[in-house]
């Protein structure tokens, strides 16, 4: 039987529908929304796409998104400029500024940037404070993307606790955070990686699987224990004809897309997997929609824990 597809859209409904209240009486208690401070720096298409999507998606749910460019030539001090601007404001409760930074503002420019965010108002987690929070398993305001999974795992009633998870990846941004929220909900984790020996036999011993590496249909069907729930966080997009086809077959509608469009997004998962796993989610419309909406709950979670909510 194919697996359960879980849809990150209807998840992202869910979590947004369970903000709005929280919105709409901190409003009514504050005088004034919640409020997010979005710093862009630079022009790249896809950051534009992203803070556009996150500025549509606060306004439409009741909050005040205010969104400040820099130009691709702006220093590293300009930046840190503007976000202890951010930090002061009494009118703001969360910041964010967008990934990533123009390589011309150095190495390191990023975790300056997290190091410098009020750890109050770190709407994205990254800040050292609130990733000690979360090594420590106490989290508050958590990196989106993995906290958007757990969220999905919990929709869709799968069970956590004392499950054998695998998280293939152990980035900043989602594998190591995922990794920690899942032993915060007393999973047993394990964290492959680039180094990790026998990866595909590691993968097949977990109840569930979150795959979090950027490699196109890297997970493929041997990865997978029969009945276990595979999460797809990867964004891959693929400009070769023959590799769409390869891996989604000549005939999928998917491939129709890439003879119309010169691309296709995919997932880390082979479409293989969606014959041996319980569950997966798609790639697009899985995990994506997750973290536009976690972002917004992070941003409320701030306004409430400031105001003494
Ligand atoms: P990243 O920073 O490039 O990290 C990739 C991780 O995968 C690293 O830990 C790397 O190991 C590991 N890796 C790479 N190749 C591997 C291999 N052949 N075998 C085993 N491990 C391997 O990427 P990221 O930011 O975590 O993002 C991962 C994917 O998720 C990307 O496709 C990204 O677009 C997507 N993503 C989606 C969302 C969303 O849905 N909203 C958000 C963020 C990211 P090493 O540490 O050893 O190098």
């Amino acid at each position: 039987m194919p697996a359960r597809v879980l849809d990150g859209p209807s998840v992202a409904a869910a979590i947004r529908t369970s903000v709005a209240p929280e919105v709409q009486s901190f409003t009514a208690a504050a005088g004034r929304p919640p409020a997010l401070g979005i710093v862009l720096v630079g022009d790249d298409p896809a950051s534009e796409i992203y803070v556009r999507n996150k500025v549509k998606a606060g306004g439409d749910s009741g909050l005040r998104v205010d969104l400040q460019r820099l130009p691709a030539t702006a220093t590293i001090d300009q930046l840190l400029v503007l976000v202890r601007e951010l930090n002061e404001s009494p009118d703001h409760d969360g910041i964010l500024v967008q990934s990533p930074l123009p390589a011309g503002m150095g190495r390191g420019a990023a975790q300056r940037v997290f190091d410098a965010i009020n750890p109050a108002k770190d709407v994205d987690g990254f800040n050292p404070l609130n990733v000690g929070r979360l090594a420590q398993g106490r989290p508050f305001l958590a990196p989106c993307t993995p906290s958007g999974v757990m969220v999905m795992l919990d929709h869709f009633g799968i069970p956590i606790a004392g499950a054998r998870a695998v998280v293939l990846g152990r980035s900043d941004i989602v594998g190591r955070p995922m990794a920690l929220l899942l032993l915060a909900r007393d999973a047993t984790v394990t964290v492959c990686h680039s180094k990790t020996k026998g990866i595909a036999a590691v993968a097949a011993e977990a109840d569930i699987v979150v795959a979090a590496i950027g490699r196109a249909g890297f997970v493929t069907r041997e990865f997978i224990k029969p009945g276990a729930a595979v999460i797809d966080v990867g964004i891959n997009r693929i400009t070769d004809r023959a590799e769409a086809a390869a891996l989604l077959g000549e005939h999928s509608p998917r491939v129709a897309d890439f003879d119309r469009r010169g691309s296709v997004v995919v997932g880390d998962v082979h479409p293989e997997v969606a014959d041996v796993a319980s569950a997966l989610t798609p790639v697009p419309g899985g995990v994506g929609p997750l973290t536009i909406a976690m972002l917004l709950k992070n941003t409320v979670a701030a306004a409430r824990a400031r105001a003494g909510v």
